[in-house]
């Protein structure tokens, strides 16, 4: 008789700290998110591709200079730009980033003395296409902007 009440008592015990565990856990803030309902913040120091820092008028800050182009070590950087008449910056035209063999080195950021390039927050990319790596940056700041 004994074991069979202290055997109900232990099972009701196990009982009471099996929901203290799950009552703990569910008031607990989530860390989790619905993804893709939801989507992270990223971190301040979080190294996306990079992209490029416009004006406030969505003009970039880029001058042209070749520096980050020079400094990546794995040649996935092509930009070109002219000097339009009358102007003492030159334009820039084209700044094209091949991502399927950017090592995320940060070498082209630190080159930029004109505080034109960045790390992008862009945690989300996925695909089965080559092409869909090669990100026209110019278009991006544009595409920001409007
Ligand atoms: S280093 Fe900066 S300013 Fe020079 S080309 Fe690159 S992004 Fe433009
Ligand atoms: S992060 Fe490094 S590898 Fe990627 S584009 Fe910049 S310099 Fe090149």
């Amino acid at each position: 008789m004994v074991t069979y009440f202290s055997e109900i008592i232990s099972g009701l015990w196990s009982l009471v700290l099996g929901l203290s565990v799950t009552f703990v856990e569910f008031i607990r803030p989530n860390v989790t998110v619905q993804y893709p309902y939801e989507k992270l913040e990223m971190p301040e120091r979080f190294r996306g591709h990079i992209q490029l820092i416009g004006d406030e008028e969505g003009r970039p800050n880029c001058i042209v200079c070749m520096m980050c182009q020079r400094a990546c070590p794995s040649g996935c950087i092509s930009l070109s730009g002219k000097k339009e008449e009358g102007q003492k910056k030159k334009t820039l035209n084209s700044y094209i980033l091949d991502f399927t063999t950017c090592s995320l080195c940060g070498s082209c950021v630190e080159s930029c003395n004109f505080n034109a390039l960045e790390y992008s927050k862009e945690y989300n990319l996925a695909s089965t296409r080559k092409e869909d790596f090669i990100i026209d940056l110019l278009k991006r700041l544009e595409e920001q902007n409007s």
